[in-house]
């Protein structure tokens, strides 16, 4: 039984606008169609957003965390069925969804819930004679979020706890080619949140996510999403100065120098360049090889990209799944069909669609990219990496940071000092060195330059869905 009612104020409620259809991506067939909430039902969540927050911003770290260690147990004892519906929506191995994202969003609730309680800040004191100054941090009133469909539970968590944890409201949008998990997750909260402090609408973006980023009464709008998306979010927001959080795309960039070991990087990238088919913005899809081992890199690479599994009936052998949509298996074959024509680039491994059902593209390698290639310019969101020969460390350090892009790279040497002193040099939300993609709730996620502003997951989410005030006292 799939749920299709939306959380609003402490009624679920099926929306009250057409009926949008959920495919899966793994069959093309329609999950369920899905009623989108109308500007009306919008106006109405976000009413009773405004009159909780009255109420829960008020309420103390502890009463606050209490009810997301709640949510945590729950999600924890449902996450067999968690699994299966968000599998099913977006055609992910299960068994990956149950092993590696529900554990994940469980702990993201668990860490805000400690968080709130142990926020520390300036010192109180006399700074001007014969007045005490104090600071506070307080809750910034209705949040929109807005989800985007590659971890759509896990994308909902990161929303939802640092804000609740902060003391604000909340109407959460998940995207509209994947609801399923965020509804379900709605009853759950509806049964343990008090009326008003969780809405979740459903809709698409031109429609019912406009009329949240447009809402007078919403104080901030979080977005995980494109940047065609962020640069909607900001215009709503300028007429009325809206704080904005903003993650947007990543194409990162993978520094793999000569003295590397080369076996562990291949085993990285086999796994964290198509983890969830590449549709990941950390993903690391963008590779600069030394030149000394290009050719053994590519080759090493290529063979280990070919064992991928993927489309097998069994799923629980399957390592990633098919994309999300028509539109983004297209997507993705067109940009490997263009970079296949363009200068030296050759694919290695991959490069087609399989025939039959389903949205699923090959893992793919294309070798010998140009720094200004579309392939190594444009995220893509698919299984495919592009690999660029370099000769020395600036030129790499250089191409790396020549990108609109900024939210996540790797550096991959057996030399410590050098992969510590390449990644001081790169513009970067996050470096990792000789690994990629590894996510801890207690570290910040989140970009630069066109991926965007604001942090996800620690201690800085806490502090941007709060605001500091100073409150002085004369004596
Ligand atoms: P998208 O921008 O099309 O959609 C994201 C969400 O925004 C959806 O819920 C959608 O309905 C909504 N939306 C679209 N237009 C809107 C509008 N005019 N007003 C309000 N809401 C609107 O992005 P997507 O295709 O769902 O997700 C993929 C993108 O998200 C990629 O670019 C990816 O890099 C990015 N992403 C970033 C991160 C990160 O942490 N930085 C994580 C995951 C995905």
């Amino acid at each position: 039984m799939i749920d299709t009612n939306m959380l609003i104020g402490s009624n679920m409620v099926a929306g009250q606008e057409q009926g949008e259809p959920v495919i899966n991506p793994k069959t093309e067939d329609t999950i369920v169609d899905l009623a989108e909430a109308s500007a009306a039902q919008v106006d109405m969540a976000v009413n009773a957003a405004a009159l909780a927050f009255q109420s829960w911003s008020r309420t103390t770290p502890g009463e606050r965390s209490a009810l997301l260690l709640k949510l945590a147990d729950a999600i924890d004892a449902d996450a067999e069925s968690f699994a299966t519906l968000e599998a099913l929506n977006c055609g992910k191995p299960r068994i990956r969804v149950l092993q590696d994202e529900m554990p994940a969003i469980s702990d993201c609730f668990r860490f805000f819930a400690g968080a709130v309680r142990n926020m520390h800040g300036a010192v109180a004191g006399e700074y001007l004679a014969g007045h005490t100054s104090m600071i506070r941090r307080d809750p910034i009133g209705v949040v929109g979020s807005i989800a985007p469909w590659n971890y759509p539970l896990m994308m909902a968590a990161w929303k939802l706890a640092p804000a609740l944890a902060g003391g604000n409201t909340i109407v959460l949008k998940p995207s509209e080619q994947t609801p399923l998990t965020t509804l379900k997750l709605a009853k759950t909260i509806a049964d343990i949140f008090p009326a008003g402090v969780v809405n979740i609408v459903v809709g698409r973006g031109a429609t019912t996510g406009n009329a949240l980023i447009s809402h007078p009464k919403v104080a901030m709008v979080s977005l995980t999403g494109s940047i065609g998306t962020g640069q909607k979010v900001l215009q709503a927001a300028a007429p009325v100065i809206r704080r904005t959080h903003l993650e947007l795309g990543g194409k990162a960039p993978v520094i793999v120098f000569d003295d590397a070991d080369i076996a562990s990087v291949v085993e990285g990238i086999r796994t964290f360049g198509f983890y969830n088919a590449g549709q990941d913005c950390t993903a690391a899809c963008r590779i600069y090889a030394g030149a000394k081992v290009f050719d053994n890199f590519v080759a090493d690479l290529s063979s280990a990209f070919g064992t991928i599994k993927f489309n097998l009936p069994d799923d629980d052998e399957n390592e990633i799944g098919p994309l999300i949509s028509a539109a983004q298996k297209s997507r993705v074959q067109e940009f490997v069909a263009r970079a296949a024509n363009q200068g030296s680039a050759r694919i290695t491994t991959g490069g087609k669609a399989p025939g039959g059902k389903g949205f699923f593209f090959e893992p793919t390698v294309v070798a010998g990219a140009g720094q200004d290639d579309e392939i190594v310019r444009k995220e893509m969101f698919g299984p495919v990496v592009s690999v660029t020969r370099f000769t020395d460390v600036d030129q790499a350090v250089t191409w790396a940071n020549d990108s609109d892009y900024g939210l996540a790279s790797s550096v991959w040497t057996r030399d410590i000092a050098k992969g510590m002193s390449t990644a001081a040099r790169l513009q970067y939300g996050c470096t990792w060195v000789n690994t990629h993609f590894m996510l801890v709730s207690e570290m910040p996620h989140g970009g630069l330059k066109w991926s965007g502003y604001g942090k996800d997951l620690s201690m800085y989410a806490l502090e941007d869905y709060t605001v500091v005030r100073h409150v002085m006292v004369k004596l």
